[in-house]
C-alpha cells in the first residue's frame, strides 16, 4: 500500500510526507513546485515533479504503485488573490481536484483526504463554530475548496469512494525536529510574518484593523500546530482504512488568539521588539474564526500534543532562523 500525497513539497504537505515516512509508509510525493520546494520532501519518499490535474501522469501512479490512499494538499490558498484571480482559484483547487477524484474513482483507490478550510464558513455568526454551522464562503478561494467538499460527497455516495475534508484553521509552527517549516515566499501568515519582524526579516508588521468587535479590537484566530495537523489526517487516514464512513471535520483547537496576542507571544518568545503599526482591515477578513474541535475528537479520538501559542511560536522561530542559516530565504 501507498500514500499519493499532492502537494507533498508545501507547508502542511511536506509535514505530513514526513509523518507517513516516519510511520514506514511508502509515500508518492506529486508536486509541480509552483509554490513548495523539492528539499522540503522527506528524501524516503518517492517524489515526481508534476501537476495534480496531469490525468495522464496521476493515473500512470496510480497503476504503477499500489496506492490505495490520496491525501490531497496542492492548491492556491490566497484569499484576496483568489478574488482578483478567480478563474485560477476554480482550475487549481476545483477542477484539478474534480480530475483527482475520478482517477481514485476509476482506478479503485479507496481513500482521500483532502485540504479544505474555515474559510468555508465566511463569517459565522458566533463562535466556536461547528460543522454544523451555514456554508457561506466569502470568497472565491472558500467556494473553490467547498465544491471540491461537494464533489466528494456525491462521488462518496455514487461510487462509494470514502473520504474525510478537514477544514484547517489558522495553521502555523513548524516540525519539532526542524526538517520542514513554512518556506512559503510573500507570507501573508501573520505568526510568520511576525517570526519574520522579530527576526529583523521585515520592517516590522501592520495589524490589519483594530476596530473589530473582539476584545482588543484585533481580528481572532484558532492558531493550531501543523504537527497536531498532519495527525489528524493521519488519524483521518487510519479510520478510512479501518472502514470507518466519510468525515467533515474542523482542525483547531477551539479557543482564539487576537493579533496583538500573538505579535505580544512573538516578542516575548523572541527577546526582540519591532514596529507594529495598526492599520486598516483587510478586504473579506472575519472578526473572530475559532473552531469547534467536538467532532474530530469524537470521531477519530484526535489528541493535540502541541496546543500552546509559546510553543507554536518557538517552532516557527526556529524554522524561520534556519531558513536564513540555509540561505533558503
Ligand atoms: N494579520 C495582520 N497583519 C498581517 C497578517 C495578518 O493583522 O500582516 C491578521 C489578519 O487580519 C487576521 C489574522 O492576522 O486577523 C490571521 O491572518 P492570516 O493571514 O495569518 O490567516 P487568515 O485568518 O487570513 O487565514
Amino acid at each position: 500500500m501507498s500514500v499519493l500525497v499532492t502537494g507533498g513539497g508545501g507547508y502542511i504537505g511536506s509535514h505530513m510526507v514526513w509523518h507517513l515516512t516516519d510511520a514506514g509508509e511508502d509515500v508518492i510525493v506529486v508536486d509541480n513546485l509552483s509554490t513548495g520546494f523539492d528539499w522540503a520532501i522527506a528524501p524516503e519518499a518517492v517524489f515526481v515533479e508534476g501537476d495534480c490535474g496531469d490525468a495522464g501522469l496521476i493515473g500512470r501512479l496510480i497503476g504503477e504503485h499500489a496506492i490505495d490512499a490520496i491525501v490531497h494538499f496542492a492548491g492556491s490558498l490566497n484569499v484576496e488573490e483568489s478574488v482578483s484571480d478567480p478563474l485560477v482559484y476554480y482550475a487549481n483547487n476545483t477542477a484539478k481536484s474534480r480530475t483527482l477524484i475520478e482517477l481514485a474513482v476509476k482506478a479503485g483507490v479507496e481513500h482521500f483526504v483532502f485540504s479544505s478550510t474555515a474559510a468555508v464558513y465566511g463569517t459565522p455568526d458566533s463562535y466556536p463554530v461547528s460543522e454544523d454551522a451555514p456554508l457561506r464562503p466569502e470568497s472565491p478561494y472558500g467556494r473553490s475548496k467547498l465544491m471540491t467538499e461537494w464533489m466528494l460527497a456525491d462521488a462518496a455516495a455514487a461510487h462509494g469512494l470514502r473520504y474525510a475534508a478537514l477544514r484547517y484553521f489558522n495553521v502555523a509552527g513548524a516540525d519539532p525536529k526542524g526538517r520542514t517549516g513554512e518556506s512559503t515566499r510573500n507570507t501573508t501568515h501573520l505568526v510568520k510574518i511576525s517570526c519574520q519582524a522579530a527576526l529583523g526579516k521585515r520592517d516590522g508588521l501592520t495589524v490589519f484593523g483594530s476596530d473589530y468587535d473582539t476584545p482588543d479590537g484585533t481580528g481572532v484566530r484558532d492558531y493550531i500546530h501543523v504537527t497536531d495537523l498532519v495527525a489528524a489526517h493521519a488519524d483521518a487516514l487510519e479510520a478510512l482504512r479501518a472502514g470507518e464512513s466519510n468525515l467533515v471535520a474542523n482542525c483547531g483547537y477551539g479557543r482564539g488568539f487576537s493579533v496583538l496576542e500573538v505579535v505580544e507571544t512573538v516578542k516575548r518568545v523572541s527577546g526582540n521588539d519591532f514596529a507594529v503599526t495598526l492599520g486598516p482591515r483587510r478586504a473579506g477578513d472575519p472578526a473572530a474564526v475559532v473552531a469547534s474541535p467536538e467532532r474530530i475528537v469524537e470521531r477519530l479520538g484526535w489528541t493535540p500534543h502541541h496546543d500552546d501559542l509559546d510553543r507554536i511560536v518557538e517552532s516557527a522561530l526556529r524554522w524561520e532562523d534556519a531558513l536564513s542559516r540555509r540561505n533558503r530565504h
